[in-house]
């Protein structure tokens, strides 16, 4: 028997697949998790190597190009984490892998893409072929200069890869890099008369400057290359030495209360991996954090904290960096790919041993990981809706930390029904923290009731009297008002025949900005001119329902003229800057009104915040989606934990409603977290939805709706039955139509006794879209695992 290489390629395929070694000699064990070179389709592509395997006969396998990696890049525990997450979410190898290959180091960033001629005149042109005419054909261009023409995603690149109407190929170009700090040493050579003009600056910069270079300044102030440097090092002219970061030790002290004490201790003792930190706001669980990153520091090892990526600000980077200087690495969606390869490579390096980061951290192959913190645990933002794998950031790292064997803490005030459930069966250690450490003042929540209010005319505008004289009395302080929809309104309506304003690619309606004066789509971008004449009957009057912030910030104006408003929306605060310039703003007393949608829920913290009013929560709390309370509540907790937070101080939170008898009320006014998600699982499990079942939605797109609901019903009527799972008929969801795809929702619900793993369900329906893939080509199909965001 001989030893053959498995591989995987970034490809949308779910599949490994068999190469041998050019080198008969070479241990292969050695290649597991390294990079290497395939023929591939008759192109040359990068494979990573997951496994070895013995087979009889050699002949006719293929033979590996190259090997591009000395190191192996993704551990042999991370990829049984690659085979979990492609095997529990229903995804293939390939799109897996993906998550794992920093943009640096997929090949995708050095991809040619070129568009066969050919393939255009084909008779069954479809969408996705249609998109790729306008793209000159038979000339290579720049992957990334090809989608953004085209604004193709990845997995539909590949599809048109593999029907062939366009080719990939990749340059074979390594990617260098230079240590962060190092010195470089001189060597006296004949061979410098022959150097060019660029590489003998480069050689005299070295020679004039003996003491530690910083890679970044180097590239930047003296503009010299990567390439320069190492084509010098090739030459034998220099040779560059790694200078680590000397630990410093100097960093800020801090303390722990009595209770977070107990807690900490009890976490270090306990034989427990998974961990769970339920504590009010403010009751300081990053100082417990602190703690136990101190511990594995101390030990050499490195810790990875995840927080919803609104979190990843300069501000809580510094706050980790006081605490461990030198040591954090922070990694945001707003980072370049200079920046983004140079942290990876000091983590990698072990140089850096606190990382900080969004959910896409967690696929970072981090030496010696020992800890893994993921804040605000319920947050939805965890969950990855585009593209696949549709994976939550929260019970990846859990899997992460068993395969590890490392410590995981999951935190949170407001514990999802999930981690929740999670206590009570004891698979989490829970730990409470009920004491704030700034003692803060007094909340007094009450209930609006809208529509009585209407009926009697105690009302302005969108302000019951009620909160009007609240904001009145309060005008000396601050008022945070929530409205979680931008725009003007919903709807923008002919008041004389009717007719509402919809998207043309979706079925949906248009959203209306005012200020702008356009409509926008929320599904697919689609912006359109308001037009001040009704097109289908000339009308000039117009109706705007269901209303948004704009409509709020334009009453507010109207009733308190002298007061100062601040909207802060996603709009507005595009940047963490944004944020940090407005809070000094605010905090600096410039604003009387904070008129917020939910971004306001997190981290703001002001003296004489007072008052709260909840302008637009009923849309949230009554829709299709069995988490609408859940989200409802944490929601308002988070929004009400924003009031009077000083000591001594009284706030008043009033929620405008138009069913002031929902329980859930009840729960946020006395604020019973513990009773509300007791409550809620209760109702979950005799509904028998999440966690006590598994539910997975199948979503077809088509451009064609007649083939689109045929090939619905077929998969139901074909899709094997058995006695671990329900299957749904067909759902056709609200917006039947997004992007000129039409949808159906397929819906499955798993019984977790019977398939505690999910590999049953995955095995099968795995097998079924193998076995099918003639009559699915034609369709795009996203599998959702354990969906949070409403996808009908
Ligand atoms: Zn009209
Ligand atoms: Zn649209």
């Amino acid at each position: 028997l001989a030893e053959v290489l498995k591989i995987i390629v970034p490809l949308n395929l779910d599949k490994e697949f068999t190469y041998k070694h050019y080198n008969p000699n070479q241990e292969l064990s050695e290649l597991i998790g390294k990079r290497v070179l395939i023929e591939f389709n008759k192109k040359v592509i990068t494979g990573l190597v997951i496994a070895i395997d013995s087979q009889e006969e050699l002949s006719g396998i293929n033979e590996i190009l190259d090997v591009l990696d000395e190191k192996p890049i993704i551990d042999t525990k991370r990829i049984e984490l690659l085979r979990w997450i492609a095997m529990y979410y229903i995804a293939s190898l390939g799109d897996t892998l993906k998550l794992f290959l920093p943009e640096f180091l997929n090949l995708r960033s050095r991809l040619f893409v070129k568009v066969n001629t050919l393939a255009l005149f084909k008779n069954s042109v479809d969408d996705l072929q249609k998109s790729i005419r306008k793209v000159e054909s038979n000339v290579w261009h720049k992957y990334s200069e090809f989608k953004e023409s085209t604004k193709l995603n990845d997995n539909e690149i590949d599809y048109l890869y593999e029907i062939g109407s366009i080719d990939i190929k990749e340059t074979l170009k390594e990617i260098q890099y230079l240590p962060t700090n190092f010195k470089v040493i001189i060597f006296e050579n004949l061979q410098k008369t022959k150097l060019s003009p660029t590489l003998k600056r480069v050689y005299k910069y070295f020679i004039n400057k003996p003491d530690i270079i910083h890679n970044s300044l180097i590239l930047n102030e003296n503009k010299i290359t990567t390439k320069s440097v190492k084509l010098l090092e090739s030459l034998g002219l220099i040779e560059l030495v790694e200078v680590r970061n000397e630990l410093q030790t100097n960093s800020i002290k801090y303390t722990l209360t009595k209770e977070q004490s107990k807690v900490y201790q009890n976490i270090h003792q306990s034989s427990n991996q998974l961990h769970y930190i339920w504590g009010v706001t403010g009751s300081g669980k990053t100082i417990i954090y602190f703690q136990l990153i101190l511990d594995e520091l101390n030990r050499g090892n490195s810790s990875l904290v995840i927080v919803p990526e609104i979190f990843l600000s300069s501000q809580l980077f510094e706050r980790f960096n006081k605490v461990f200087p030198n040591q954090v690495a922070i990694f945001h969606s707003r980072l370049n790919p200079k920046e983004r390869k140079e942290l990876y490579f000091k983590i990698v390096n072990k140089e850096l041993k606190v990382v900080l980061g969004a959910r896409s951290s967690l696929f970072i192959n981090i030496p010696n990981l020992s800890l893994i913190i993921v804040d605000e645990e319920f947050d939805s933002s965890y969950k990855q809706d585009n593209p696949s794998p549709r994976y939550n950031a929260r019970d990846v790292a859990i899997v992460l930390s068993k395969l590890i064997n490392a410590k995981c803490i999951l935190g949170s005030a407001t514990p999802s029904v999930e981690s929740f459930s999670n206590f009570e069966n004891g698979t989490l250690e829970l730990h409470k923290l009920n004491e704030r450490i700034n003692k803060n003042g007094e909340v007094n929540v009450k209930l609006i009731d809208m529509v009585s209010a209407r009926n009697t005319g105690a009302i302005k505008q969108e302000f019951s009297e009620e909160l009007y004289k609240a904001i009145v009395n309060n005008r000396e302080n601050l008022t945070m008002l929530f409205q979680n929809r931008k725009a003007y309104s919903l709807y923008h309506q002919c008041s004389d025949c009717g007719v509402i304003e919809t998207c043309d690619n979706c079925d949906t309606t248009l959203t209306y900005y005012k200020n702008g004066r356009y409509l926008k789509c929320n599904y697919c971008n689609f912006i359109k001119k308001v037009s001040n004449v009704c097109n289908l009957c000339g009308s000039t009057n117009f109706d705007y329902l269901k209303y948004g912030n704009e409509k709020i910030e334009e009453d507010l104006n109207e009733l308190f003229p002298k007061l100062k408003i601040v909207k802060i929306d996603s709009d507005s605060i595009k940047r963490s800057k944004d944020l940090t310039l407005l809070n000094k703003s605010i905090a600096e007393g410039k604003f009387n009104i904070i008129l917020g949608t939910q971004i306001i829920a997190k981290g703001l913290d002001f003296r004489n915040l007072l008052l709260l009013g909840v302008l637009g929560i009923d849309s949230q709390l009554f829709s299709n989606d069995f988490r609408a309370k859940e989200k409802c509540y944490q929601l308002l907790s988070q929004i009400i934990g924003r009031v009077a937070r000083y000591p001594d101080e009284k706030g008043l939170v009033l929620i405008q409603t138009n069913s002031p008898n929902n329980e859930l009320f009840n729960f946020v006014i006395e604020g019973k977290t513990k009773e509300f998600l007791e409550n809620e699982l209760l109702i979950r499990k005799k509904s028998d939805l999440p966690p006590h079942s598994r539910m997975i939605t199948i979503e077809l797109l088509d451009t064609n709706v007649q083939r689109l609901e045929k090939t619905a019903l077929a998969i139901y009527t074909h899709f094997p039955r058995s006695n671990y799972y329900d299957f749904f008929e067909p759902i056709t969801p609200n917006v039947r139509r997004i992007n000129n795809y039409y949808r159906s929702l397929l819906l499955f619900k798993i019984d977790k006794q019977k398939d505690k793993s999910g590999k049953k369900f995955s095995n099968q329906m795995k097998n079924y879209l193998i076995e099918n893939k003639e009559e699915l080509s034609r369709l795009r199909i996203r599998i959702n695992v354990d969906f949070i965001n409403n996808v009908i």
